[in-house]
């Protein structure tokens, strides 16, 4: 039996990475004039791993990463016109629509009706409330949890706060690193759905024969035969 199906949001749910690979293209071809273009975006990414305990995930937090990172890599010459350019930049990415993934319009408030929901995401408070009230999709989800960090602790904090049982718990996402291994490992179930951009950081090295406990699927559009098939017709009815 599962009581509780929960989603990330970010490439699961709606498109995201492609944001940031946008963003980034722009912020390489911004910065061509003073560094050579191959090294830029290397650069950022250690700006932001450096950055990632003081901002945590988000938008805001990449375009602190951005502008610092124009300041080393044109030894302070990066105009302050440029440095607009990159704040607007942001400001694109943070009022972007929310476009939804394939199938996802219509397997969410079906899975709803079945099934009690929960929204699992990390990253900017404001901005992932943002998108999710811009989804459409917020009546679906009986509970939403913006985390700092997907790690097996916090979801272990999070299920005894809600009182769910792993084994009653369905995961399911984009990132191994996120939102499969950590549930794998507390007992619970997972769905991996690839998108088709990785993000670096969220990258692992797994081989299949070592990890099992969870299944990977195409799009969400095949999650409700499986969720079917894990339950019977036995998926908590949503009070
Ligand atoms: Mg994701």
């Amino acid at each position: 039996v599962i009581d509780i199906i929960a989603f990330d949001a970010d490439d699961t749910l709606w498109h995201n990475e492609t944001l940031y690979v946008r963003s980034q293209e722009r912020f390489r071809q911004l910065l061509a004039t003073y560094h050579p273009e191959e090294r830029v975006l290397q650069s950022l990414y250690e700006t932001e791993m450096r950055n990632l305990p003081l901002y945590g995930y988000g938008i805001k937090g990449f375009a602190l990463s951005m502008i610092e990172t124009a300041i080393r890599l044109s030894d302070g010459r990066i105009q302050s016109t440029e440095i607009a350019e990159i704040v607007h930049l942001a400001k694109e990415m943070l009022g972007a629509p929310v476009d939804l993934l394939d199938h996802v319009a219509e397997v969410i408030p079906a899975l709803s009706r079945l099934c009690r929901l929960m929204l699992i995401t990390k990253g900017d408070l404001r901005d992932q409330e943002a998108k999710l009230a811009r989804s459409g999709l917020a009546s679906c989800f009986s509970a939403v949890e913006i985390v700092r960090e997907k790690s097996t602790d916090i979801y272990r904090t999070l299920l005894n706060r809600h009182g769910i049982e792993p084994q009653r718990f369905l995961m399911v996402g984009n990132s191994l690193r996120s939102d499969v291994l950590p549930i794998v490992e507390l007992g619970g179930h997972a769905v991996h759905i690839p998108y088709h951009i990785t993000w670096v950081h969220e990258v692992v090295d797994v081989h299949e024969e070592t990890v099992s406990g969870y299944v990977q699927l195409a799009h969400i559009g095949q999650l409700p035969a499986y969720v079917a098939g894990l339950c019977g017709n036995k998926v908590q009815k949503r009070a």
